[in-house]
């Protein structure tokens, strides 16, 4: 199944994509909640058309992220190649809406890249699952874009600022079940800026698949329902030299195969002191 939210005015409501049309289910509440209760999406009647914006199919708990993940990304990077998973984390306020903005301000960076990721969403809490079973704890795949301000990154040995920064991981459109997505080291990851192709890969080019992945990081810590877990991009960033860092205007769309496609425009308004973050 293919399921995201809708924000309405009484709050975030689960709805399913129904070749393209988005529809209610009859349930009131919005994806996470289904998932926290362990209410089979099956089960659910398909009501009317939805209407309403498309928002992030969850707000995680946490991001638990892999960095150096496909051969070709390592090499355009010019770092070495990790033994195992490197892992990092972004923090759940840097989450927004497949088609928000990204919201940068000039003055903290000038080398905003875009990264195309597999996401796994978390269904069941695990600690210290085997490979073989780690699957079975994924409620479903999504798209996620690392946003990723180079400059801050690589400025001091742990990359969580500068990938952490607000609106600097768009999710979604949509979490697809794993009954549709039979191999998840098979998908198809694009990224376009401004139409132009950066990122043009698979996941069968990951160095660590999504059950190792899982397996590694459950051995160290619990990972809870909601969680995401990025596995990593492919090569075709701004980092490389190959292509400028994004500017305001500039619009990226990054997709995977079966899971869909989501777009954000840059735009350089700073966060007004004391706001809060984007709703
Ligand atoms: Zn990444």
């Amino acid at each position: 199944m293919r399921l995201a939210n809708v924000q309405l005015q009484d709050g975030q409501k689960l709805v399913i994509d129904s070749d393209g049309d988005y529809r209610h289910l009859d349930f009131d509440l919005d994806l996470l909640s289904l998932v926290r209760a362990g209410i089979d999406p099956q089960d659910l009647a398909v009501g009317a058309a939805a209407t309403g914006d498309l928002v992030a199919p969850l707000q995680p708990g946490k991001i638990v992220a892999i960095g150096l993940n496909y051969l070709d990304h390592i090499r355009e990077s010019r770092l070495p190649q990790p033994e195992q998973p490197l892992v990092f984390a972004k923090f759940p306020s840097s989450v927004i809406g497949p088609n928000d903005e990204i919201v940068v301000d000039a003055g903290l960076t000038t080398q905003v890249d875009w990264e195309v990721e597999l996401g796994a969403v978390v269904g069941r809490r695990m600690r210290n699952v085997a490979v073989d079973t780690a699957l079975d704890y994924v409620f479903g795949y999504t798209v996620g874009n690392d946003v990723s301000a180079r400059d801050v990154q690589f400025s001091e040995s742990q990359w969580t600022r500068g990938k952490s920064f607000d609106t600097f991981c768009p999710i979604g459109p949509i979490v697809v079940t794993p009954d549709e997505i039979p191999d998840p080291q098979a998908l198809a990851l694009r990224t376009r800026v401004n139409g132009e192709l950066m990122q043009d890969s698979s996941t069968a080019d990951l160095i660590f698949d999504c059950p190792t992945i899982i397996r590694h990081l459950s051995q160290y810590l619990a990972l809870e329902v909601g969680d995401v877990v990025l596995t990593g991009t492919p090569e075709g960033v701004a980092l490389s030299g190959r292509f400028p860092y994004l500017r305001p205007g500039d619009v990226v769309r990054i997709e995977i195969e079966g899971l869909g496609a989501q777009r954000q425009l840059m735009t350089g308004a700073g966060a007004p002191a004391g706001s809060g973050p984007a709703a």
